[in-house]
């Protein structure tokens, strides 16, 4: 059956502005007035706004959605208020075999190394497993312990620290995932259910939020198992793609478990629009806490320049090897040191491995050497911003700002600067990290600021249009994701994944989401 959207306007990269739409078979039929002349179910748009859906090219919908079902341990400001909260879960959720949840605060404790006891205080029984909100860290219960065998006598896994007690005991604290593995690995059974629950929860929230499809950036096992589950099921409304991580210390380990898992993927109906062509590689840490990999020392602490997590030669074995495979390169790479790595990674890896389509992906591209900006279009780089993050937000005014000098601050986020350059950009929410609504970000690389706000813009003239952050968030998106021939525009033959707004993003502010389409069929958004 034919459905026109009529009554309003609608926007595609490529396109611009123009009215008329019609989908058959959940497809783009015509577009414009073509699309106006044509019979069929009518949809009045009612003076709302037609786009293609959103695309999320960074996030972690898996984070979001555990963090959403555990205790709600988010923001709370001391040790006493998370145990509080987890034993407040515990009474609710008797039948839960192992309690998983995040994220907390790590830095309420001077040193981040939180004690197995505090939370036996709370639940004894079972055991509990937090993550912290930067992801690289877990606080568990001495059951938890217990239960992976950890004590005096289990050494570090190489990459990984167990934080200790005088004696060498367990303190409760373990960091890298090499690490928790450890005791999330005994949890296997109940972690896909539970990744399950928390795929289900996100793929409403994305929904909610106008997106049509998304990424997994930070994949371990047995996250992937739980996709296959959840695609097996028709769960997944939000198209994915999957982006395995690989550690220096593991990556030659985890090929033959990446292959498998992608060829099982590969194998799944089509219609699960489920994807996982993608290795996720972390380069540096963050600029907030003197982590990310400076070119010149922070002016903090003198002594150091951050910290390049791989080295050279590592990286580039491990990207050559996946690129071989023909495995998306997507790296996380905030400090100039981190992204020159990157794109000299990238360079090699092209002059070394025969060509192909490999579309290589440097996520947050933050404070990029000005000898660099150049180089990500001539390698073919793109580069995945966060909107959301182009202000002067308290991060970048009060933590990064002192330690980095308000040069190389101010010189954060340069969107303009790299468009001009020609280069490929895609948005992504890094959600939990920040908040998954498109709606709430387009605005912000538009005004450097955010769009309630009555201050003053940050760097203006790194500014981009309206225009070009729709673009970024859905066809830029497409691209990266390799499906700009099916989503991330409104063209005849490409997939009806459509989002309507109640206003024009050309004029209004506080948008909502009226509809959302998918493959023609309307999702209930509200
Ligand atoms: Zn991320």
């Amino acid at each position: 059956m034919r459905i026109i959207f009529k009554g309003g306007s609608a926007w595609s990269a490529g396109l611009g502005v123009f009215e008329g739409l019609a989908i058959e078979d959940g497809h783009i039929q015509a577009v414009g007035p073509e699309a106006l002349k044509m019979t069929g179910e009518v949809i009045d748009l009612d003076g709302g706004f037609l786009l293609p859906g959103f695309i999320d090219g960074h996030a972690h919908p898996i984070f979001a959605g555990r963090e959403a079902q555990g205790p709600k341990v988010n923001n709370l400001q001391s040790v006493e208020a998370i145990k509080e909260e987890v034993a407040r879960f515990a009474k609710a959720n008797p039948n839960e075999s192992w309690i998983i949840g995040g994220a907390y605060e790590a830095a309420i404790i001077s040193g981040g190394d939180f004690d197995a006891h505090w939370l036996d205080e709370v639940v004894s029984d079972r055991p509990v497993v937090l993550h912290a909100v930067d992801h690289h860290t877990i606080w568990v219960n001495s059951k938890a312990l217990e239960i992976a065998g950890i004590t005096a006598k289990t050494k570090d896994p190489d990459g990984g620290t167990i934080a200790r007690r005088d004696d060498g005991s367990p303190k409760g604290t373990l960091r890298e995932p090499i690490a928790f593995d450890l005791i999330l690995k005994h949890a296997t059974a109940d972690s896909i259910k539970s990744d399950l629950q928390a795929i289900k929860y996100a793929m409403r929230q994305m929904n909610l939020a106008g997106i049509t499809s998304s990424t997994e950036c930070w994949v371990e096992t047995p996250m992937a198992e739980a996709y296959i589950e959840a695609a097996k099921t028709g769960e997944l409304t939000v198209d994915m793609n999957l982006a395995f991580l690989v550690t220096p210390q593991n990556w030659q380990d985890q090929i033959a478990q990446i292959q498998e898992l992608r060829a099982q993927i590969s194998e799944l109906p089509k219609s699960s629009h489920l994807k996982a062509n993608t290795i996720k590689f972390l380069t540096d840490g963050a600029l907030s806490s003197g982590t990310a990999a400076l070119n010149e020392p922070y002016l903090d602490n003198p002594e150091s320049s951050g910290l390049l997590i791989w080295d050279d030669d590592n990286l580039l074995d491990a990207a050559a090897s996946f690129d071989m495979l023909e495995f998306q390169l997507h790296i996380h790479a905030i400090g100039d040191a981190a992204i020159k790595q990157s794109l000299n990674t990238v360079e090699a890896v092209q002059r070394i491995n025969p060509g192909w389509d490999r579309r290589p992906v440097i996520v947050h591209a933050q404070l990029i050497d000005s000898q660099d900006l150049q180089r990500f279009s001539q390698l073919g780089v793109i580069a995945n911003f966060q909107p959301l993050w182009c202000y002067l937000d308290p991060m970048n005014k009060e933590l990064i700002e002192p330690r980095i000098g308000s040069a190389r601050n101010n010189r954060q986020y340069q969107l303009r600067t790299l468009l001009d350059l020609e280069t490929k950009i895609s948005f992504g929410s890094d959600w939990p990290v920040t908040s998954h609504k498109p709606l709430e970000a387009l605005q912000v690389p538009v005004l450097r600021k955010l769009p309630n706000n009555n201050g003053e813009a940050w760097n203006i003239s790194e500014a981009i249009t309206i225009e070009e952050s729709l673009t970024a968030y859905t066809a830029g998106s497409a691209y990266q994701l390799f499906r700009e021939k099916e989503v991330g525009a409104l063209e005849i033959g490409m997939r009806a994944n459509l989002v309507i707004l109640d206003k024009s993003p050309f004029e209004a502010k506080n948008l909502q989401i009226v509809a959302l389409w998918r493959d023609g069929e309307e999702i209930k958004v509200s």
